[in-house]
């Protein structure tokens, strides 16, 4: 008996350390680039009504993302055994591999054909 699920699909496990440093740290980078166009919306005068409600976010981005990073798994591309880190609660990534198509199902990679 051949099982078929068993040769298009790779195992994952859970990459949450990293997954919070890289969130984290995308999010102070995005929050960095929020905040200075923030305050120079708002040094515009009328762009202060972007430029404030941008400045707030600033501070709570390092934190989105971080907790985004949460859910962060890894895994070997079923295509072609790169390594793939993907969000847990996304449908599925593109592998940087081989550029093909992953589908993420219960954490596990799965390949379309
Ligand atoms: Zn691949």
């Amino acid at each position: 008996m051949m099982n078929v699920t068993d040769t298009n699909n790779t195992e994952t496990r859970s990459a949450k350390v990293a997954g919070v440093f890289a969130g984290g740290f995308f999010g102070i980078a995005a929050a960095g680039c929020t905040f200075w166009a923030g305050v120079l919306l708002t040094l515009t005068g009328i762009g202060a009504l972007l430029g404030i409600p941008m400045i707030v976010i600033s501070f709570v981005l390092p934190f989105v993302g971080a907790l985004g990073g949460l859910g962060t798994i890894t895994g070997a591309c079923p295509h072609c055994s790169t390594a793939i880190h993907a969000s847990r609660f996304s449908p599925g990534t593109d592998c940087p591999g081989c550029k093909r198509r992953v589908l993420i199902r219960e954490k596990r990679f799965v390949a379309i054909d």
